[in-house]
């Protein structure tokens, strides 16, 4: 889903999209030179565990807040993160799939390794 820059106000819009079984829904507005993205990732998403490397679902549920920004961004907002975006378009896919980039790369046990680490730290 991309969005002209241009045809984005200050009053709310909605938005809904899913990539990988990864729900991402909320709203949008044009906040002075900003888009002011504010939504939510749910559902479930595909990780690897960091020990034994299987693949495991974990569940999501996590608030986004993002300024999109046209171009380069030089400096820094306190309260949320700014993405970048050319060509006069904010691209909600690719704003997705980092998202999910970036909860994948974190770090993951599955649950036997969960457990391991308990009957580890236990004894
Ligand atoms: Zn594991």
């Amino acid at each position: 889903m991309k969005v002209d820059f241009r045809k984005i106000t200050a009053k709310a819009k909605s938005f809904f999209l899913e990539k990988d079984g990864v729900v991402f829904s909320g709203v949008f507005k044009k906040d002075r030179d900003f888009v002011d993205i504010d939504g939510k990732l749910e559902n479930e998403v595909e990780v690897v565990c960091d020990r034994c490397s299987k693949e495991f679902m974990i569940k999501l549920d996590e608030k986004i807040h993002l300024k999109a920004c046209e171009g380069i961004f030089k400096g820094s907002l306190e309260d949320s993160d700014v993405v970048e975006f050319y060509d006069g378009y904010v691209d909600f896919d690719e704003i997705l799939s980092s998202e999910i980039e970036s909860i994948k790369i974190d770090y993951h046990l599955c649950d036997e390794c969960k457990k391991e680490d308990k009957f580890e730290k236990e004894f």
